[in-house]
Formats: structure tokens, sequence, C-alpha cells
């Protein structure tokens, strides 16, 4: 049954928008570090992430990564833990509040409660002038979770196993050399890399365009902590028309694992768990 907007419906419409977080208290690489960390970064070693397919990668506190794209337009599905305790692991939900729906350069990737502390700074992102278009979408989003074969069965009503989901499960069983069972449940909500996303302006779905990035384009993060990740090359391509089956055309990703100068990482610090004294008001 439709409701009757009550007399002053306008007026409690038009209450202003407050920015939920004061975004100027949120904690920052310094300029000036981040300058120095990028000027003498060398590649130690290359990951490559076959199309519908996903591969984990290893990097050291105060190293870098950079996920690129290689051969053809690609999106990218990131998860990330951290590598000495894998209940610790990216939050997409409190990023995106914290920062935006769709991070870039100088926004931080944070790591789930209780632990809630920057765990890689994106530190340069070659698609950083799209900005925002006219359907308001950009890219690098943190709203959409990952394709998976379970949502696809709910539509589609058929198994796909090269779902992003999928992709990282066996990535991550590889890894840890246990059945996708028991590593599936440390899969969770992506920064879905490249990829171009909004929410409809009349509607309010979620949408996805075809993504601006092409080869040659990449997004770079310093690690705040010791990083254990998993990139899944999804079935989408760049997911200009489907995903979940095999129609639509997908190229690889590299990700290179970066070592700065010595005197950087002598001025690196780790991010350190959040210092609430988890009592939540109980003696
Ligand atoms: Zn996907």
């Amino acid at each position: 049954m439709t409701t009757v907007p009550p007399e002053d419906a306008k007026s409690r419409q038009q209450a202003p928008a407050i920015v939920c977080y004061n975004v100027e208290s949120v904690p920052r690489r310094n300029e000036a570090f981040i300058e120095a960390w990028r000027a003498e970064l060398s590649v130690v070693d290359t990951v490559i992430v076959k199309p519908r397919d996903a591969s984990t990668f290893r990097v050291p506190a105060g190293y870098g990564f950079r996920i690129l794209s290689v051969e053809g337009s690609q999106v990218g599905d990131l998860n990330l833990w951290n590598a000495n305790n894998l209940s610790e692991r990216f939050f997409s939900g409190k990023t995106r509040q914290l920062h935006a729906s769709h991070v870039t350069r100088g926004d931080r990737l944070w790591t789930n409660i209780p632990n809630m502390r920057p765990m890689a700074t994106i530190t340069y992102d070659s698609l950083e002038w799209y900005g925002w278009d006219e359907d308001g979408g950009g890219v690098h989003d943190v709203i959409g979770t990952r394709c998976d074969p379970y949502t696809n069965h709910v539509l589609n009503g058929v198994d796909y196993h090269h779902c992003c989901h999928s992709n990282l499960t066996r990535a991550m069983a590889e890894e840890l050399n246990l059945p996708a069972v028991e590593v599936e449940h440390h899969i969770h909500d992506v920064l879905n890399v490249f990829m171009c996303t909004g929410f409809t302006l009349d509607t309010h779905q979620y949408f996805m365009k075809a993504s601006p990035v092409r080869p040659g384009d990449y997004i770079e993060f310093l690690a705040d902590i010791e990083l254990l990740g998993a990139l899944s090359a999804c079935p989408g391509g760049n997911c200009g028309s489907s995903h979940s089956d095999d129609e639509t055309p997908c190229y690889p990703l590299h990700v290179e694992i970066l070592k700065p100068s010595d005197d950087a990482l002598a001025q690196f610090h780790e991010e350190s768990l959040s210092a609430y004294d988890r009592t939540h008001g109980l003696i």
C-alpha cells in the first residue's frame, strides 16, 4: 500500500545533506613522504592474473604494489588481508563512508572492526582524470561486492564457476593449501579496480559501464601493513555488457610488487591497530 505524504513532506525532504564523517580528521600519509617513497621504486616481482582467474601476492609493510592493465580493457576485483592475521581484512563499507563511493589517489583502504586501521594508501591512479561522469559514475568503486555464483544462480538458474568470488576462492585455496570450502569465508567485499559504476540518477540502482581503463593504466598502493592480496580478472572484462558468463572478451592483469629506497623504508612507520579500549561501556 502506498503512503500519503504529510503536509510538510517537501520541507522534510529539503533538510540539508551533511557529510557524515569529518574527512579532515582522517589520518593521511605525509605528501612529502609519498613523493620521496615514489621517487625510487623498483619492481621486485610481477604476478600475472589470467583472464577469468585470480592470483595471490604478498607485499611487505612499507613496500608497494601496482595493478596494471595489459593487453585490453579489464576490471579487477581486489581482496586484501593482514598477511599475519587473515581475520583482519579490507573493510569496503567503512572505506566508502570515510572517503567516497569510489577511491583514488590519497585515499586509504581500511581494515575491519576491531582492527580499524589503514592497510594500504593509494599513491597514484592514472584514471584520476575520470572524476565523475554525467551519469554519476566513477572508477574504482567500493559499493559493489563482487560477482558470485550464488547471485548468478538466483538470477539465471545456472552454475558458473569463474565469477570473481570463485576465482578468489580458488586462489586462496592454492595459497593456503586448503579445500575451497575451508577458505571461502576469507573472501570479502572488494575494491572494484578500474570498474566504472554508480547508481542511476532516477531509480538509484547499481549500474556499470565500459571501463575507461586502457593498457598502460595503473593504480598504485603503499602497503601500510604487511599484506596478502588476491586479485581476480573479472569475467565481465571491461564490464561494458555482461558478467558471470563467458560472453565478454577478458584480458590478464599484472600486479607489480614495488620496493622503495632504503632511505624511504627507514622513514616508513607501520599503522597501529585501533586504540579504542573495546569495553563498549561495560566495566
Ligand atoms: Zn567480477
